[in-house]
């Protein structure tokens, strides 16, 4: 019988331990516990770091996983390298549910960088509307540029206010709405948009939105990860655990 451990914290995660569940095979989904109010899932849960590679692997083992699916956010790159190791020294089968990056269409205004140091010194210049559609982990590399006014799209509200000196915050979960989010830009007069390329449908409202209005988007490119096996559709994972 598999056994298996999804990292999640990610939309792709749920639903694959939805679907997970509805096969009724007996599946763990992990968090890193950054979120305050995770929703309740249909598989057992277990919360924070695992203490590197080594921890993640005792863990492999001391659960005896049998299937480990790295359904993390394309930008939690360490988690995902620790993956790969882990899954080496435990023995244990990897593979990685990933979204495809987005990539410009006709209409769209993005510049690339490759992180967000690269993009805060893309802020460089006269002070603008900008939405920072990142999360609460990176706002304090933006007080570099307290030029702005920034729109700041959170999931929880910051335990101290970010360090610009002229921001609003909404608490909102996604998944967007495109239409939704064209509103909210051209009610806070948006002139930029700094996005990290995530991929998926659940983020992807902001990007539409920009489209349609013309606001160009700094769009920072995905960080290196190792090579592993990596799928983009939850019917692979489970066609795998299956096999
Ligand atoms: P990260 O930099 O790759 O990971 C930092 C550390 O957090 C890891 O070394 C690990 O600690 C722990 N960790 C990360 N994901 C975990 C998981 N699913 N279960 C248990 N421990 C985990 O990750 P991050 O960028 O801080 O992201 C943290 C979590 O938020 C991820 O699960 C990711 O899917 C989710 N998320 C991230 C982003 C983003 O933009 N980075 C966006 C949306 C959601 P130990 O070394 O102690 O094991």
């Amino acid at each position: 019988m598999p056994n298996i451990l999804v990292l999640g914290g990610t939309l792709e995660a749920t639903r694959l331990v939805d679907a997970l569940a509805r096969a009724q095979l007996p599946t763990t989904l992990s968090y890193a516990g950054r979120v305050a109010r995770p929703k309740p899932q249909p598989v057992a849960v277990r919360v924070g770091g695992f203490g590197g590679a080594d921890g993640l692997a005792r863990y492999l083992r001391a659960q005896n996983i049998t299937h480990l699916v790295d359904a993390t956010h394309p930008f939690a790159a360490t988690i995902s390298t620790n993956a790969i190791r882990a899954a080496q020294l435990a023995g244990t089968n990897l593979l990685a549910l990933t979204r495809p990056p987005w990539t410009a269409c006709a209409g769209d205004q993005w510049s690339h960088v490759p992180d967000i140091p690269a993009a805060v010194q893309a802020l460089a210049g006269p002070a603008r509307n900008v939405m920072l559609a990142l999360g609460r982990m990176h706002l304090a590399a933006f007080a570099a540029q307290p030029q702005h006014r920034y729109l700041l799209r959170l999931v929880d509200a910051p335990q101290t206010p970010p360090p610009l000196p002229d921001h609003h915050i909404l608490l909102e979960r996604g998944p967007f709405d495109a239409d939704t989010d064209a509103a909210l830009m051209q009610a806070h007069d948006i002139t930029l948009i700094v996005a990290k390329n995530a991929g998926g449908t659940g983020a992807q409202a902001k990007l539409i939105a920009a489209r349609k209005l013309r606001i160009p988007v700094i769009m920072i490119d995905r960080p290196p990860i190792p090579a592993r096996a990596q799928v983009h559709d939850i019917a692979n994972v489970l066609d795998w655990i299956t096999a």
